[in-house]
């Protein structure tokens, strides 16, 4: 048998590594600036947490979840996500005393049975962001900075940022009765998901992608004109944080997130053609979660970006990520002493710091700096057995020019000082 990777999985070879490093080290490198401290938590959970967390009438929750039974018979889950972690981590170590809010990012590998496509697989990884503790719209803005900013210094450009309130417990159920009532003359003409939806989670006719149903959601009432004063306020001060951001806003009445603990602001970032099946990523405040996973009524908001979306945008605008270090010198050599010398002159430029290759395997002197070549080194070593007989070795400058003769000392002192 010949074994491939599961579909929608994806290998990361070396060469493709350079784009995770520096999409993580950008992301850490900001959540830092804005005082986001790294929280890591478990691949999977109970299943009952994200029937909770994420919410029944879900996608994610009806269609995709990785769900097994351990051989002790615990219902696990491998996450589709990862807030429901994050906040029962919060719960469950009490965080809720610490300074509030509390700000968390965490790289979360997630699972979702979806259709593998373009930016869209069943292994993926995304860059979490949390503010747990605090309903200020000020905490609204700098959560989207941070994701704004991150897109930025990663050099992407024509993105968008796709804003809406869907208000609160006080304002919604109103907007849903408006909502439902504007629907159910139409409902003959949309389609059988929106039929479910009308009955179990009518918010969600708004982001309906069949075409026939778009003609009902144009002309569906907007909540953004039926928000209570609390969300109205809220709402009008995070847009005008945003403006001094100068970050390009786009109200978008038709984003939604539709569970019932999902309030306020809700956020997207599109990349410039191509719209909301390859948003880079999104997210909202959840004021009722944290109360539904069993904590105190605790607001908070967060979001995830899809590392994978933000890798395929920086390779369709060109962006090149800084280079890994390659390793900078081969060590090539003739005979058994010289090959012992050239194992001791490795390590000892790998101490100081030198990334650093040795040739094996027995091949000729001709074949070992066709491999150096090959590899792109810098420079190589030869240790030849006469050379070695007078206490030197040879420095050869791969980019062409004289070769050196130095002790083998000064030749790591000089390799270390950058060649
Ligand atoms: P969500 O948790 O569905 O709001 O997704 C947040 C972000 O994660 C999206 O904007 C994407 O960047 C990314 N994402 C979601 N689902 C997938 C998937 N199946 N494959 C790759 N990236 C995904």
């Amino acid at each position: 048998v010949v074994f491939q990777a599961p579909r929608g999985t994806q290998d990361v070879l070396p060469e493709e590594a350079a784009y995770w490093v520096f999409v993580e080290q950008t992301a850490r490198d900001w959540a830092a600036r804005y005082g986001y401290g790294e929280i890591r938590t478990p691949t999977f959970e109970e299943t009952g947490l994200f029937l909770r967390g994420v919410g029944g009438s879900t996608d994610i929750v009806e269609k995709e979840m990785y769900t097994f039974r351990d051989k002790g018979g615990g219902e696990l889950t491998l996450r589709p996500e990862g807030t429901a972690s994050i906040v029962r981590a919060y719960i469950e170590h009490g965080m809720a005393s610490r300074p509030q809010p509390v700000r968390l990012f965490s790289f979360v590998t997630c699972f979702r049975y979806d259709r593998p496509q373009r930016g869209r697989y069943r292994e993926f990884h995304q860059w979490d962001c949390e503010a747990i503790g605090e309903l200020d719209p000020l905490i609204d803005a700098e959560l989207i900075m941070l994701l704004w900013r991150v897109y930025q210094a990663l050099g992407l450009r024509g993105l968008t940022l796709q804003l809406n309130s869907i208000g609160d417990e006080q304002c919604r159920p109103a907007y849903l009765e408006r909502l439902r009532a504007y629907y159910q003359p139409l409902l003959p003409t949309v389609c059988g998901d929106c039929q479910r939806r009308y009955q179990t989670n009518p918010l969600r006719l708004l982001d309906c992608k069949n075409p026939p149903c778009q003609a009902a959601i144009a002309g569906a009432p907007r909540l953004l004109d039926h928000l209570c004063a609390a969300c109205a306020e809220h709402f009008a001060a995070l847009r005008a944080y945003l403006a001094d951001a100068d970050i390009p806003v786009e109200l978008n009445p038709r984003l939604v997130r539709g569970l019932d603990y999902y309030t306020k602001t809700v956020f997207e970032v599109w990349p410039a053609e191509a719209g909301a099946q390859s948003a880079l990523g999104g997210g909202g405040r959840y004021d009722g979660l944290v109360a539904e996973l069993g904590g105190r009524p605790t607001p908070a908001i967060g979001f995830a970006t899809g590392i994978e979306r933000v890798i395929l945008n920086l390779k369709a605008q060109g962006i090149a990520p800084p280079a890994l270090p390659a390793p900078r010198v081969y060590i090539a050599y003739l005979g058994e002493a010289a090959r012992r010398a050239a194992v001791h002159l490795a390590d000892q430029l790998r101490q100081r710091g030198v990334p650093t290759l040795v040739a094996v395997g027995g091949r000729s002197m001709r074949a070992q700096l066709r491999q150096a070549n090959a590899l792109g080194v810098a420079w190589t070593v030869v240790v030849g057995e006469d050379e070695l007989a007078r206490g030197v070795v040879q420095l050869k400058p791969m980019a062409g020019g004289e070769a050196l003769e130095l002790a083998p000392e000064a030749a790591v002192e000089r390799l270390a000082a950058g060649g």
